[in-house]
This record gives structure tokens, sequence and C-alpha cells, in this order.
């Protein structure tokens, strides 16, 4: 299968993000060009350019806690470290 046909484009992976001692924290906050209709990227093919800090998909950086733990991309990998969301109770 095609690597980006796993994305079920639901656009939670552009949410702003904070790394505290290694793990990773989702904000409420989407990315300023994240279209909120859509779920979907408005500069694509010009993000890397438009937005330096949107990381790539590939194998290696999905395996390190970015993605929501229900992501397609996540389902299913040993170990990962899930990112922990804004509506998550607090510990
Ligand atoms: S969280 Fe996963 S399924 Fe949703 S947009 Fe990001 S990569 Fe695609
Ligand atoms: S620039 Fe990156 S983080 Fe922002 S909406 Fe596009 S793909 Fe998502």
């Amino acid at each position: 299968m095609d690597w980006e046909a796993v994305c079920c484009r639901c656009g939670r992976c552009c949410y702003e993000k904070i790394d505290f001692e290694g793990q990773i924290y989702y904000t409420d906050i989407p990315c300023q060009f994240l279209d909120p209709a859509s779920n979907l990227c408005q500069v694509y093919a010009e993000r890397d350019i438009r937005r330096p800090g949107c990381v790539r998909l590939c194998p290696e950086n999905v395996a390190k806690g970015f993605l929501p733990a229900d992501c397609p991309y996540v389902v299913g990998l040993d170990n990962y470290p899930a990112p922990i969301m804004p509506d998550a109770d607090e510990p």
C-alpha cells in the first residue's frame, strides 16, 4: 500500500505539541496552515518551506511518539510511546 494512503486525514497530528523530557504533549492549538473544515494542510506541497518545523512522516519518525495512539501509522507498533492528548485525564 502507498505510504500516504495509510493516513485517514483526521488532521490531529497537525496540532501543536510540546516535548517535555521526551514525552510529547498535544495542545488544542492547530497549525496555522491546517484547514479546519477539511483537516487538510493548505500548503502541503511546500510545507517544508512554509513551516520548517513540520515533521515529515517516515518509519523512523512515526515511532518517536508524535502521532496519536490510534493513528493508523502507529496502531500495532510495539512499545509505542504515545503522546498525551489535551483531553486526557490528569494523572
Ligand atoms: S494523525 Fe495519523 S491519520 Fe491523522 S492526519 Fe495525522 S498521520 Fe493522518
Ligand atoms: S504545515 Fe505541517 S503541521 Fe501545518 S498543517 Fe501542514 S502538514 Fe500539518
